[in-house]
């Protein structure tokens, strides 16, 4: 065709117009025709999708908050940051925004220089993702496969589950202990020569809780070095203990240790998707090879070095959070709630039965919860009128008990 175009001298690229177009488009959500529906159910067939692939559990995200007449509605399911964006990352994204007719610098070079620079390791060691779900499932894709295993705690981060049965490896559960803890010796009992990815939720999402230096580091010392061992710390700024290792430290003599960090919770950038790990080599090599090209936006890239920018600023904000996790603790607490030491901007009640029926209440007074029926709710630290009206909904609540 091109050729053909050349030879006839029609040009192949439309000129640039004089003003703005946006291309008109037939509708492309066309009902099938009962023609084609006809052929479909005569032949039965349907292109061969991966046997892993049948019955993975959907992710189910933090539902949007309730819209009811008269009620302020507040959304505490899915830990964001309340706040809108600091003023000079919103400006980054805006004027990163008047160019996305551009593909992005696929090797985000600007982002991996400062992250390399906040954190004093080489910038070889730092790959970026879409979100550090992103990245977490590209390191999957780099260690695991059909017959291998994967350990995590359960319950922690929903996603493990699903992006671990995408690769056809086997999951494998090991229960949190009675404090709702990871329970590092079970886990490290169930390594076995198929294990090929541990994770570590620190601290743990959904309960809030954390494993400290001591501890990991004699769990790191079991774990083979050809098995990786991922550090999630999405929440990590909002830790206050100092017992708490950071997993940045930890890594650096420890080749077979990635740690993941996100933008998405303190640093408010939920929407734009983008994490990243730092990981030794030949780790972040295989994370460059497995990245979705082009994967993280330029948005993104510019709004992320922007936030590390304004570190002081947003910091300050994942401050006052920090405050009223330990108010809503303590009132929960008071209440006569059993709560886990949380560690991370929400807090974990383990209702049970009672689960559904507490996020329901806490919908019809207007703050939205993220329910894990028959087993508990996780509660964002939103703002501090949101998190009024979860400890009101709370008090009412027990007090029915
Ligand atoms: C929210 C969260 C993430 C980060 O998600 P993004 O993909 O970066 O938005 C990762 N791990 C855990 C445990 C989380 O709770």
């Amino acid at each position: 065709m091109r050729a053909t175009a050349r030879a006839t001298g029609a040009q192949c690229v439309a000129p640039p117009a004089p003003f703005p177009v946006s291309p008109r488009r037939e509708p492309v959500c066309r009902k099938a025709s009962p023609g084609r529906a006809g052929a479909r159910m005569v032949w039965g067939m349907s292109p061969k999708l991966r046997r892993e692939l049948d019955g993975i559990p959907t992710y189910k995200p933090g539902r949007p908050p309730a819209v009811e007449e008269g009620v302020t509605a507040y959304k505490l399911s899915s830990n964001e940051n309340p706040y809108a964006p600091l003023p000079g990352v919103l400006e980054a994204a805006t004027a990163a925004a008047e160019n996305f007719n551009r593909y992005p610098d696929m090797a985000c070079t600007a982002l991996h220089a400062e992250l390399a620079h906040r954190f004093g390791v080489p910038e070889e060691h730092i790959a970026t993702g879409t979100g550090s779900v992103g990245v977490a499932q590209q390191l999957l894709q780099s260690t695991a496969g059909p017959g291998d295993e994967v350990i995590y705690a359960w319950r922690s981060f929903e996603a493990y589950p699903i992006i671990t049965q995408i690769t056809g490896a086997a999951s494998v559960r090991v229960p949190l202990d009675a404090g709702e803890t990871h329970d590092l010796d079970a886990m490290a009992a169930a390594i076995t020569d198929r294990t090929r990815l541990i994770f570590v939720c620190n601290p743990n999402n959904p309960t809030g809780t954390v494993v400290r230096r001591e501890a990991l580091e004699r769990f790191l010392d079991r774990v083979p070095p050809d098995v990786l061992v991922v550090l999630d710390e999405a929440y990590k700024e909002f830790i206050r203990d100092p017992e708490v290792p950071d997993g940045v430290e930890v890594y650096r003599d420890r080749p077979n240790v990635a740690v993941l960090r996100t933008f998405s919770k303190a640093y408010g950038l939920a929407g734009l998707r983008v994490g990243f790990a730092i990981a030794h080599e030949p780790v972040a090599a295989a994370l460059r090879k497995t990245a979705v090209p082009f994967g993280v936006s330029q948005l993104a890239q510019d709004a992320a070095v922007a936030s590390l920018r304004a570190e002081a600023a947003l910091l300050e904000r994942v401050d006052a959070l920090v405050g009223e996790r330990t108010r809503v603790f303590d009132r929960l607490t008071a209440q006569g709630w059993t709560v886990p030491e949380t560690h991370a901007n929400f807090v974990w009640l383990r209702l049970g039965e009672r689960t559904t029926d507490f996020a329901a209440a806490c919908e019809r007074a207007g703050v939205t919860v993220r329910p894990f029926a028959g087993e508990g709710v996780r509660i964002t630290v939103g703002e501090e009128a949101a998190n009024d009206v979860l400890i009101r909904t709370a008090e009412a609540f027990r007090k029915e008990l």
